[in-house]
């Protein structure tokens, strides 16, 4: 029997990148999946995904708008609970890097941008679970948040709301935990490193061939990456998987899983290592 069968998930952000790649992956394990995004074109292209991996249309459910909107967030759980009857998992991806509006970095950048950042990579998270909580605790369902290697310890010169933003993410993810074990709802989260999806495009608005330079760039470079590659969507998705799935990780709650492919292994100093040697 696939792992996911009998269960409904809501998988916020999945009009793209580790979201959409997540809906396929779960929907192709048997669940029933809620898939959203502001950019009803791209659910489109997911909703095609699905369709091609023989996912029916009832067991898809599409919901187009903001999740910082508090109607959306409303829309999520009311359009799942009438599809499906009740709500599993809920996976909280939708974030970003928010562009400040006049490129600043640093503690320079805008307080709207601070606002915006955490408005979606914090608040948005918030009353996602406080808005599915009861109906997960029906179910005894899952929480899988996605966050950031970003959060730290490394500092994050070029877009400090965000990795801000997701240290602040991997605080609730623990406090939530505890909060909601005794209603029998895991809470857990995701923490990748370079992952090849729109992030760069929409967070640091490089365009599309940039990006992938980038990206080639960074895996091939062992000291960014000494896994040797850049993650695709698909590897972040079965980490993902892995903490919704309660046969695989009943007993981890609260916990953060780094997939990185060892970028936040690696100082500076270790980098340049032999070739400081080599120097004196
Ligand atoms: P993508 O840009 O490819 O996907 C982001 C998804 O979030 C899209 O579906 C986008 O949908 C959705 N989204 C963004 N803002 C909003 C909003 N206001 N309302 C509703 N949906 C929104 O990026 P990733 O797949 O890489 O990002 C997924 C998660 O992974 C994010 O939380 C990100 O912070 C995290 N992450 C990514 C890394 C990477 O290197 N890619 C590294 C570490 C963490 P739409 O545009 O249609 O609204």
């Amino acid at each position: 029997m696939a792992r996911f069968n009998d269960k409904v998930a809501i998988i916020t952000g999945s009009s793209n990148g580790i979201g959409q790649a997540t809906a396929v992956l779960f929907a192709s394990e048997g669940a029933k999946v809620t898939i959203t995004g502001r950019n009803a074109e791209r659910l489109e292209v997911t909703k095609k995904l699905l369709q091609d991996a023989h996912i029916p249309d009832s067991h898809i459910n599409i919901v187009v708008g903001d999740i910082t909107q508090e109607s959306v967030q409303e829309a999520l759980i009311k359009t799942t609970l009438e599809k499906f009857g009740k709500i599993d998992i809920l996976v909280n991806n939708a974030g970003a890097g928010i562009p400040d509006p006049q490129g600043k970095t640093g503690v320079n950048q805008s307080i709207s941008t601070y606002h915006k950042t955490f408005e979606l990579n914090v608040q948005s998270v918030l009353e996602m679970t406080q808005k599915a909580r009861p109906h997960l605790a029906k179910s005894q369902g899952e929480i899988v948040n996605i966050s950031s290697i970003g959060a730290g310890p490394a500092a994050q010169v070029a877009n400090p709301y965000y990795s801000i933003a997701k240290a602040a993410l991997d605080q609730y993810t623990r406090t939530a935990a505890i909060d909601l074990a005794p209603e029998n709802i895991r809470v857990n989260s995701v923490s990748p490193g370079a992952v090849a999806t729109g992030f760069s495009t929409v967070s640091r608005g490089l365009d599309e061939q940039k990006s992938k330079a980038m990206y080639e760039y960074l895996g091939s470079q062992k000291e960014c990456i000494p896994r040797g590659f850049c993650a695709g969507p698909e590897d972040i998705a079965k980490v993902i998987a892995f903490l919704a799935d309660r046969n695989a990780s009943n007993y981890i709650i609260g916990q953060t899983i780094v997939a990185d492919g060892g970028t936040s292994l690696i100082l500076g100093a270790h980098a340049h290592g032999a070739r400081m040697v080599e120097a004196i």
